[in-house]
């Protein structure tokens, strides 16, 4: 049974794995961030909350907006159009921000690997990246139920200056005829939903939109119509951990999405929604002592979905 002592042990649990992880130091701003930090957060849909850690420490959602961004870009352009024209929907095996399978393949693998992100980025409707971000921001606010949510300037900037991975993933895209409009415009907006910043319990309360079927269960209000929140739970658990979704399918057996500020969104259909927060990634940058925690709780509770 989930209860506040049970999170508590996952914590204690998942803290052994921080000290091999570091934070992502591709992105100057973050190479500062205190790697030690470690919490969790569950909202059952019958409106319990559970706790344990740092889970009120605020981070850069990072990855985790490429949720947010896709579900935009679907309303904006129908889910025919956008995985038939633009993205695909299949897992590459390949780290987050590889360029190396753009040349082989028509469009980007999936909308969760950074050119597929970027590409989606690119079909949200709005006059510039100003008005984008702030249906961005609109949105993210709802799901998380927290209008203070807002953008981090310090990690916005220091990604912009720095990313030109990301910048040299959406020329080539552009070249080939994927992304269309103004490439510096798209990367602006990519560049700043990622620096959007949330907590783990502003995430669970994301991630439990999700796992209701896009509805959120105080108010009743449909948020996400059910089939798109099905397709991104879908992508979820074959994408959303990049290179380490068939591990993670194996070990933890959740739909999950991670970003490189060390947040995890896991949304539990018809249970509850995760957040969580350990800015120690590992190696494919997923949240180290993260992973472990949930690894934890879903042996305890018998939850994974195999
Ligand atoms: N902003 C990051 C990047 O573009 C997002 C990557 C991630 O969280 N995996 O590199």
């Amino acid at each position: 049974m989930l209860t506040e002592e049970l999170l508590h042990e996952a914590l204690e649990y998942g803290k052994v794995f921080v000290q091999n992880g570091q934070t992502a130091q591709y992105i100057p701003e973050l190479r500062h961030v205190n790697k030690y930090y470690l919490g969790i957060c569950a909202m059952t849909l019958d409106g319990q909350i559970y706790e344990a850690g740092d889970t009120h420490i605020p981070f850069t959602i990072q990855s985790i907006s490429k949720m947010v961004s896709l579900l935009l870009a679907i309303q904006d352009c129908g889910m025919e159009f956008l995985f038939h024209d633009k993205v695909g929907s299949e897992p590459t095996g390949d780290p987050f921000n590889s360029i190396v399978k753009l040349e082989t393949k028509s469009r980007p693998f999936n909308p969760f690997i950074n050119a597929g992100a970027i590409t989606v980025a690119s079909c949200i409707q709005g006059k510039d990246a100003d008005e984008k971000f702030e249906r961005f921001l609109t949105f993210t606010r709802r799901l998380c139920d927290n209008q203070d949510i807002s953008l981090n300037q310090e990690v916005y900037e220091s990604e912009k200056l720095t990313g030109d991975r990301n910048r040299a993933l959406a020329y080539y895209l552009k070249a080939s005829g994927i992304l269309e409009g103004n490439v510096e415009e798209c990367l602006d907006f990519y560049f700043k939903m990622c620096s959007v910043s949330a907590t783990a319990y502003d995430i669970a309360h994301m991630s439990l939109i999700l796992a209701n079927h896009g509805i959120d269960p105080k108010s009743g209000e449909e948020l996400i119509p059910q089939k798109y929140a099905k397709a991104v739970r879908a992508l979820m658990l074959t994408c959303g951990m990049y290179d380490g979704s068939g591990e993670f399918a194996m070990t933890v057996g959740f739909p999950a999405k991670s970003g490189v500020g060390g947040g995890i969104a896991v949304p539990l259909v018809g249970r509850m929604g995760i957040g969580v927060f350990g800015p120690a990634l590992d190696e494919k940058g997923n949240s180290a002592g993260g992973i472990k925690m949930l690894e934890y709780l879903s042996k305890k509770l018998n939850y994974s979905l195999f």
